[in-house]
C-alpha cells in the first residue's frame, strides 16, 4: 500500500533546503533550485484493443539543465503523481552532478499499469507520449531512459515516433536501447560494477584489504548480481543475500558462512531475481528470515533491493563488525537510521553516488550515439571506473576535509556545482 501522507517532492525540497543552508546559497538560487524549471502534463489518447479510446495522463519534468540536457527515466505506474516525478527529476539533477557528467535532471511518467495492457496498447502510450512532448525533448534538450516498468522496447517505440516527427535519425534522443539499435555494451553491468568501484576506493581509504572482507547483500537482481560478481573478482567473500519470494510473498535470506558461489546461486534464480529456496537448501544454504541479511557478522552491507529498508526499527541490529555500507538501491536508509549510522561512525556511500554507474553509462550511450561510433565493453567499463572513482574521490575528500558525513558531502558537491553553473550563466 502506498503511504498517502508521504510526499517525495516535499522530502526532496527539505533535503535541498538543508544543504542550501549549509552552503549559504542566496535566496534567488534557492528559489530556482528547489522547483523544476519546466513541467509538462498532458493527455495521451490511445485506441485500446477492444476498440474504445482511453485517455492516459503523462508527465515530463525538467528540473534543471544548467549543466547540460536533462536526463532521466520514464516510469509507467498506476500510482504515478506529478509530485513523485518532480522529486525524481530533482534527484537526477544531483546524481548527474555528483558524477560530474554534463547533464541535468529530468523524469517522466504515465499513469498506467502495464500488467493490464497489451504490447500494442503500450506501444500506443509510448508513441502518444512522444507526440505530446516531441518538441521539448531530444539529444540537446532532454534525454529519457527506461525506469519502473519500461524497457528497451518502450525506448525504441519512442525513438521511432520521435524520428518520424523530426524526419531524421536521432539515436541520442533516448538511452537504454537494445544493442544493435543504439544501445551500449556494459549497461547491464554498469550500476552493480559502479557500486563496487566505490566500495574498492572506500576500503582503500579505510585501510582494509578487500580480500579479507565479507559482505552481505539485499536483493539478487540486476544491481546486486553485478555488484557481487565484481566484488568476488576483487577477492571479497559474499556470505549472505536476500530476495523476494513470489510464492510465499515474503523475503528470505540465503547464507553460507564460508562464502557462496555466485554462479551456483544464479542457476537457481528466476529472471526477477528470486532464488528457489528448496534448491538452495539442497545446495547447503541456510534459509533465514528476510531481514537476516542486515544482521550478519560482515564488514560490508550492500542494500540493493528497494527503498526504506534500513530503518529506526532495525538499524541497531547491524553488527559492530560492519564498517561500510554502500547503497545500491535508491533510498534504502531512512533519515533516522542515517543518524544512528553517523553516530556509530559507519562509513556510508550514499545512493546517488554509489548507484550512479547506470546513468553514467547512459551518458556514454548518448555520447556513442551522437558520434555514431560504438566502444568495446572494455572501453565502456574502463571509462565508467574512471568516472566513478573520480566522483567517489571528490566526495570522500570533502567529507574528510570538513569532517562531515559522506551523504552531506555528496549533496554539497552536487548542489554547489549546479548552483555555480546557474550563476555563470547569469540566471541568478
Ligand atoms: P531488480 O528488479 O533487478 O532486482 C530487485 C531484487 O530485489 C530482486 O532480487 C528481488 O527479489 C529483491 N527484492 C524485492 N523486494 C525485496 C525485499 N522486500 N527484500 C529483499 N529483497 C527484495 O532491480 P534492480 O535493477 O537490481 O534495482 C534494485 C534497486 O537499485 C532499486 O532501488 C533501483 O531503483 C535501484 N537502481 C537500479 C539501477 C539499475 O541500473 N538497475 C540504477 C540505479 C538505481
Amino acid at each position: 500500500m502506498a503511504d498517502k501522507s508521504f510526499n517525495a517532492f516535499k522530502m526532496a525540497q527539505q533535503q535541498f533546503d538543508s544543504i542550501a543552508g549549509k552552503l549559504g546559497l542566496d535566496q534567488g538560487t534557492r528559489d530556482l533550485l528547489r522547483t523544476p524549471l519546466r513541467e509538462y502534463s498532458f493527455s495521451i489518447p490511445v485506441r485500446m484493443d477492444d476498440g474504445t479510446v482511453k485517455v492516459f495522463s503523462g508527465f515530463r519534468v525538467q528540473h534543471n539543465d544548467a549543466r547540460g540536457p536533462c536526463k532521466g527515466g520514464i516510469r509507467f505506474h498506476p500510482l504515478e503523481t506529478l509530485d513523485t516525478v518532480r522529486a525524481l527529476a530533482m534527484w537526477m539533477t544531483w546524481k548527474c552532478s555528483v558524477v560530474d557528467i554534463p547533464l541535468g535532471g529530468g523524469k517522466g511518467g504515465v499513469v498506467c499499469d502495464p500488467h493490464h495492457l497489451s504490447d500494442r496498447e503500450q506501444e500506443g502510450i509510448c508513441r502518444g507520449w512522444i507526440r505530446q512532448i516531441a518538441r521539448d525533448i531530444g539529444p540537446v534538450q532532454d534525454v529519457p531512459a527506461p525506469d519502473v516498468m519500461t524497457s528497451g522496447q518502450h525506448m525504441i517505440w519512442m525513438l521511432d515516433e520521435y524520428e518520424r516527427i523530426h524526419s531524421g535519425k536521432f539515436p541520442g534522443m533516448i538511452t537504454g536501447k537494445p544493442l544493435g539499435v543504439g544501445g551500449s555494451l556494459g549497461r547491464t553491468e554498469a550500476t552493480g560494477y559502479g557500486v563496487i568501484f566505490t566500495v574498492r576506493e572506500a576500503l582503500k581509504d579505510l585501510g582494509i584489504d578487500i580480500t579479507k572482507t565479507k559482505a552481505s547483500f539485499q536483493g539478487f537482481g540486476n544491481v546486486s548480481q553485478y555488484a557481487l560478481r565484481l566484488y568476488v573478482q576483487y577477492g571479497g567473500t559474499p556470505v549472505c543475500v536476500s530476495c523476494w519470494d513470489q510464492e510465499d510473498q515474503i523475503s528470505y535470506s540465503f547464507r553460507k558462512v564460508e562464502g557462496f558461489d555466485m554462479d551456483e546461486l544464479l542457476e537457481i534464480t528466476d529472471r526477477f531475481g528470486g532464488i528457489n529456496k528448496q534448491k538452495a537448501k539442497s545446495l547447503g544454504y541456510e534459509v533465514l528470515p528476510g531481514e537476516a541479511w542486515l544482521e550478519q557478522d560482515v564488514d560490508i552491507l550492500i542494500p540493493s533491493a528497494l527503498e526504506n529498508q534500513i530503518t529506526a526499527d532495525n538499524v541497531m541490529k547491524i553488527k559492530p563488525s560492519v564498517k561500510l555500507i554502500s547503497e545500491g538501491a535508491n533510498g534504502p536508509t531512512t533519515p533516522e537510521a542515517d543518524q544512528y549510522l553517523k553516530e556509530k561512525n559507519i562509513y556510508m556511500i550514499p545512493d546517488f553516488l554509489a548507484n550512479a554507474g547506470g546513468v553514467t553509462c547512459s551518458y556514454f550511450e548518448q555520447v556513442q550515439c551522437n558520434m555514431n561510433y560504438f566502444w568495446t565493453k572494455e572501453e565502456v567499463l574502463k571509462n565508467l571506473d574512471t568516472k566513478m572513482t573520480a566522483a567517489y574521490r571528490a566526495v570522500a575528500d570533502l567529507a574528510k576535509k570538513q569532517n562531515i558525513y559522506m551523504r552531506d558531502a555528496a549533496y554539497m558537491i552536487s548542489v554547489q556545482r549546479v548552483a555555480e553553473s546557474c550563476r555563470i550563466r547569469g540566471w541568478v
